[in-house]
């Protein structure tokens, strides 16, 4: 086997497992659907294994934050800790929103994958493009207000040491 050969043979391998991934992701989201809810799946995978799965729970919490990327991160970070996210991979029904895409990069979650784009859920309202597209403006030109206001706290008042000055203090390395 020539070196072209194996590195288009390892193509091939990780096209395989991440076809296999994201068909498990988009079936969880059917399966999903078939019980009231809505059409997202997730699939947590490191070193080749599924260590998690999530749907979209909304449907029963009414929490809007229980999508599925969050929830298969939540469910490693319980059985393994927050480190086993680590340059893990995650699969997506759907293109994933701006909130779990922020938490996979918090995580270190190391790539991502999804099988629906945001213009195919589009036509269905499942889209979160226009959230997208309103976080990329300066934050003054946003549809949510967001200000800074500087507040010192009563211990701040009295002396103390600033908040992130007291956390530094008491996680000081000796
Ligand atoms: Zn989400």
């Amino acid at each position: 086997m020539t070196a072209t050969d194996e590195h288009s043979a390892r193509t091939m391998d990780i096209a395989d497992a991440t076809n296999r991934f994201l068909r498990q992701a988009v079936a969880l989201a059917r399966a999903n659907v078939d019980e009231g809810g809505r059409p997202f799946g997730a699939v947590v995978v490191r070193d080749g294994e599924v260590i998690a799965t999530g749907v979209n729970e909304i449907h029963r919490s009414g929490d809007i934050t229980d999508h599925a990327e969050l929830l298969a991160l939540r469910a490693v970070a319980r059985a393994h800790g927050s480190d086993a996210l680590k340059g893990a991979a995650v699969y997506a029904s759907g293109h994933p929103c701006p909130m779990c895409l922020a938490a996979m990069r918090m995580a270190g979650v190391g790539s991502v994958a999804y099988a629906y784009s945001n213009a195919d859920a589009e036509p269905f309202g499942l889209s979160t493009a226009a959230i997208y597209d309103d976080l990329r403006r300066p934050l003054g030109e946003q549809s949510m207000s967001i200000r800074h206001v500087p507040v010192a706290d009563d211990a701040t008042a009295a002396g103390d040491d600033e908040l992130y000055a007291h956390w530094a203090q008491r996680n000081r390395r000796p």
